[in-house]
C-alpha cells in the first residue's frame, strides 16, 4: 500500500492525540484519506515516512520563505541552543529582532513578542479594548485570527473546514462582542458601526485574506475602512500573521500603502520556530504591561531559539530584498500554467493570486468573500487534492487555504506541478 507507514503512524497517533493531530487541518478530514507523516524536508520538498518525495506548497503554512532547513536559520538556532534554550530573563536577541522588525515595517514603534499568531491577535484586541475603553470588535467572515474565543465566529480555514464556525465552548457573552461583516463589503461595515455608536474598539482583518483561499481586497475597501476608523476613533488592526514579511519587507501595509493602527505578526517572523508579535505606535504600546495597565505575559515569550531563527530570517530578507519579486514572478508563472491547464480541461475555475499567495477554486463565480469561496469547497477540490498528492505535489488539504510559495521552488518544480495538475484536471469529474 502506498501510504502504509503513514497510515500505521496515524492509527497510533489517534490513540493518544485527539484526531491524531495537534492542529485540525492536518488531519485530512476535509479531503478524506490518511495524512502523510513527514520524515524530513529540505528546500522546496519533503519526504514522507513511506519514502515518497513531494514538492511542498504549504511551507509550514507560510513561515519558510526560503524553504525547509534553510542553512542560515538552522545555524543560528543550533549556535544559540548550545548557549541555552530558555532563560525567562531578557536577552539582547529580543531587542535586535525588535529593532529590525520596527525598521522594516511602517507605522510601528514598539513590538511585543509572543509564541503564536493566535496570541498576537488575542493580545492585540485586548490592548485595543484597553486603549479605547470600548468592548466590541468587528471581524470578517472567513478571516482567521487564531483560535482565541473572540475570533471563533465564522473563522476561516480550519474552523470552517470542520463545520464549526461557532465553536462549542465559546460563550454567548464573548460572541456578542464580536460583530461580523463580509469581506470586501464596506457598506456592511458602515452599517455595523452606525448601529453600535462609540462601542467599537477595533476592526481586525487580513489585509489580503489567505484563510478562505487567497482573496485580495477590492479597490477602495481597505481605504474605506481606514477612513471610517479614523473618523470613528476605531483602531484598524492588520492581521499580518500571513502577509507580514511575505508580501514585502513592510508587509501588506507597504504593498497597499495604508497605515494600520496595530499589526499582528506570526509565521515568517519566527523563521519556522514558534513566534508571534503585535506592534503599534509608542503611544498605544505604552498601555501594555509593565509600562501600562493592559496585562500580557509569557514564560517562553522572546525565547532565544525563536528570536535567533527570526533574526536570521529577517536578516536574510534584508540582505536579499529581491526575494519578494522572485516569489511573485514564480507565483505568476504557476498561475499562468495552472490557468492554461484549467482552460483546456473545461472545468469551472477561479485562480486568485496576490504576491506569493495563490489559490484555485473550482467555481465559475469570482471569489471575493467567504460565501463565494465556499462555492469551491466541492468534490472537484477533493479529487484535485488527492490527484496532486499522488503526483508528488503537496497542497493545503482544505479548499479554504492559500498556497505559500517559497524561494527554494525552482521553475522545474513549477513546470512539474503544472504537468501533474494538467493530468489531474483531465481526470476530474463532477
Ligand atoms: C496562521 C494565522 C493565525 C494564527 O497563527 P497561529 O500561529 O497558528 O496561532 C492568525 N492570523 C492569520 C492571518 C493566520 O494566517
Amino acid at each position: 500500500m502506498r501510504y502504509e507507514r503513514s497510515s500505521a503512524l496515524f492509527r497510533e497517533a489517534c490513540r493518544v492525540l485527539p484526531g491524531g493531530v495537534n492542529s485540525p487541518v492536518r488531519a485530512f478530514k476535509a479531503v478524506g484519506g490518511t495524512p502523510v507523516f513527514v520524515k524530513e524536508a529540505a528546500g522546496a520538498g519533503f519526504t514522507d515516512e513511506d519514502g515518497h518525495n513531494y514538492i511542498d506548497y504549504i511551507a509550514s503554512w507560510g513561515p519558510l520563505l526560503f524553504g525547509h532547513a534553510f542553512p542560515p536559520v538552522l545555524e543560528a538556532v543550533v549556535a544559540q541552543a548550545r548557549k541555552g534554550t530558555s532563560f525567562g530573563m531578557p536577552t539582547a536577541l529580543e531587542t535586535q529582532l525588535a529593532e529590525l522588525a520596527v525598521s522594516m515595517v511602517p507605522n510601528i514603534d514598539k513590538i511585543r513578542f509572543v509564541n503564536s499568531g493566535t496570541e498576537a491577535c488575542m493580545s492585540a484586541i485586548r490592548l485595543a479594548r484597553g486603549y479605547t475603553g470600548r468592548e466590541k470588535i468587528i471581524k470578517f467572515a472567513g478571516c482567521y485570527h487564531g483560535h482565541a474565543d473572540a475570533f471563533l465566529i465564522q473563522a476561516g480555514s480550519g474552523a470552517v473546514t470542520f463545520g464549526s464556525p461557532n465553536s462549542p465552548g465559546v460563550t454567548q457573552g464573548t460572541a456578542k462582542d464580536t460583530l461580523l461583516a463580509n469581506y470586501n463589503d464596506l457598506d456592511g461595515v458602515r452599517r455595523l458601526v452606525e448601529a453600535n455608536p462609540g462601542q467599537i474598539a477595533a476592526i481586525i482583518l487580513e489585509p489580503v485574506a489567505g484563510n478562505m483561499g487567497c482573496v485580495p481586497p477590492v479597490e477602495g475597501f481597505i481605504e474605506g475602512l481606514r477612513k471610517l476608523c479614523t473618523a470613528e476613533g476605531i483602531l484598524l488592526i492588520f492581521d499580518e500573521v500571513m502577509t507580514g514579511f511575505r508580501l514585502a519587507r513592510g508587509g501588506a501595509q507597504e504593498v497597499l500603502g495604508i497605515a494600520a493602527d496595530m499589526v499582528a505578526f506570526g509565521k515568517v517572523i519566527g523563521g519556522g520556530l514558534p513566534v508571534g508579535a503585535f506592534a503599534a505606535s509608542a503611544e498605544i504600546m505604552a498601555h501594555l504591561a509593565p509600562e501600562g495597565p493592559v496585562y500580557q505575559a509569557g514564560t517562553l515569550s522572546g525565547n532565544p531559539l525563536a528570536m535567533s531563527a527570526g533574526l536570521a530570517m529577517l536578516r536574510q530578507i534584508e540582505s536579499d530584498p529581491e526575494v519578494f519579486d522572485r516569489l511573485s514572478e514564480k507565483t505568476a508563472y504557476l498561475h499562468q500554467g495552472l490557468e492554461e491547464a484549467l482552460k483546456q480541461s473545461g472545468l469551472p475555475y477561479q485562480v486568485n493570486r496576490f504576491g506569493s499567495m495563490i489559490s484555485v477554486h473550482f467555481t465559475a463565480t469570482p471569489v471575493r468573500d467567504f460565501a463565494t469561496s465556499a462555492l469551491g469547497n466541492n468534490p472537484y477540490f477533493k479529487q484535485y487534492f488527492h490527484g496532486m498528492l499522488e503526483g508528488g505535489v503537496y497542497l493545503p488539504p482544505s479548499a479554504f487555504e492559500s498556497y505559500f510559495l517559497n524561494d527554494a521552488l525552482s521553475y522545474a518544480d513549477l513546470d512539474q506541478t503544472v504537468a501533474v495538475a494538467a493530468s489531474v484536471f483531465r481526470k476530474m469529474r463532477a
